[in-house]
């Protein structure tokens, strides 16, 4: 098992260490590189407190990750190996331990976010499907459910390919097969002959999972060559851990990429987005003409603070397998508890029982109290069909019980 608990103290050693083996702009001859140390007037560099703080450390002495160092290993840049280890290391965790791949099956880096985790997707499939079949953009198309971020429509405007959006039942969230079929003929008209698929490990309103065995048949008859990205930029760090037969991981040979973002459950800071995918791919997004940088360039950002993978690794040594199952299960509990409340007030709600999203039919809670307490509706324009709670550490307990009270009160009169 690689991924283990570790103390405070170890993982200030392992941090501090992996920066002694970085270069620093204060103390190595570092002339060619556009880089430097953060500005000393605005940043403490010698302030005694970051002997303790190393996130903070690793943040000032700003190690930039550009480029993909699972895959160049030992040939990429070499000035800030001791961090970059340290994302390796992460990228095989997550992979191996929380996504099921086998060792060493899987390339990655910790990108600026899901977006961007998804659109490296995308990109890498088109260049596979423009490289290995001549395909032309306008003959790539990219299926996903109406419920998906919309990172798929971005993702497919700035690579000049199709989105094609599949209606969902309104009561399962699940991807209408019907609709499924109608769009692939409608799209084989259109002359898409490639095909990418995106699946969600639970999307932001719903927390719904997508079912992949349930469309990949219709997906098959089509006759379309198809790849399957994953998104868990939402769930990805809490479906796992709440059901271990999770179908979109790495044991699925259909499932070829994965998104992940630590800055959403993993409460890591902003900028901690996670792109994996099966090795041999990441070569279909190499910028050749990256030639200054040593390894190349394969990921869309480019330069990036080496801080955030650290940050990632931090959080998880900290809380270890059993930590942060237990982290989650306390936020299932809770979940429980609130839809249990909503069943005995009767307010329907959609929830997957693996997540901690509740979603709420509109017009049962008073729309003040949404409002109030910052539910998520799904249309601000007067036309919310849904309000959803997400059940976070920070609204266990106190906030919620305020909450149901508040509804309580509001629904006898
Ligand atoms: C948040 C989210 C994204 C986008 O992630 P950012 O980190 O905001 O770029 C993509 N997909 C899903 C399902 C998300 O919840």
């Amino acid at each position: 098992m690689k991924w283990k608990k570790q103390t405070r103290e170890e993982i200030k050693t392992r941090v501090f260490s992996a920066l002694d083996e970085n270069r620093n702009y204060d103390s190595d001859y570092i002339l060619g590189i556009p880089g430097s140390y953060l500005d000393t007037e605005q940043f403490y560099r010698d302030a005694d407190f970051l002997k303790d703080a190393p996130y903070l450390k690793t943040f000032i002495n700003n190690p930039n990750h550009i480029g993909c160092h699972t895959l160049t290993e030992d040939k990429g840049e070499d000035l800030f190996r001791g961090t970059q280890k340290m994302e390796i290391e992460l990228i095989d965790l997550v992979s191996e331990e929380i996504m099921n791949a086998g060792p060493k099956e899987i390339d990655g880096y910790v990108a600026p976010g899901g977006t961007e985790a998804n659109i490296q997707a995308l990109w890498i499939y088109r260049n596979y499907y423009k490289k290995e079949f001549k395909a032309k953009n306008a003959e790539i198309g990219v299926i996903f459910s109406t419920d998906s971020h919309y990172s798929f429509y971005k993702g497919c405007n700035l690579l000049s390919i199709n989105p094609l959006p599949v209606e969902v039942d309104f009561e399962t969230r699940q991807i209408d097969p019907q609709n499924l079929k109608a769009t692939l003929e409608k799209a084989k008209e259109a002359c898409i002959k490639y095909l990418v698929i995106n699946v969600n490990m639970s999307t932001t309103m719903f927390g719904s999972v997508d079912d992949l065995e349930a469309i990949l048949p219709i997906i098959k008859q089509s006759g379309l060559p198809y790849k399957v990205h994953a998104d868990g930029a939402f769930g990805g760090f809490i479906y796992p851990f709440t059901n271990p037969d999770n179908p979109l991981d790495f044991r699925n040979p259909e499932i070829t990429s994965i998104t992940l973002d630590a800055h959403k459950m993993l409460m890591a800071p902003y900028g901690t987005g996670m792109f994996l995918i099966r090795k041999d791919w990441m070569h279909y997004a190499a910028t050749e003409e990256a030639q200054y940088v040593q390894g190349l360039d394969y990921t869309i950002c480019g330069s990036r603070n080496g801080a955030q993978a650290v940050s990632i690794w931090m959080i998880l040594t900290t809380h270890g397998p059993k930590g942060w199952r237990k982290n989650i299960q306390s936020l299932m509990d809770e979940a429980d508890r609130l839809c249990r409340e909503f069943y005995d007030l009767g307010i329907p709600y959609f929830r997957n029982p693996h997540m901690n999203i509740i979603t709420t039919k509109a017009g049962f809670i008073p729309e003040d109290l949404c409002y109030k307490y910052r539910l998520v509706s799904d249309d601000y324009t007067g036309k919310a069909k849904w309000w959803k709670i997400v059940v976070m550490p920070h609204t266990k307990g106190e906030v919620i019980d305020r909450f149901l009270e508040e509804v309580k009160t509001r629904l006898k009169k």
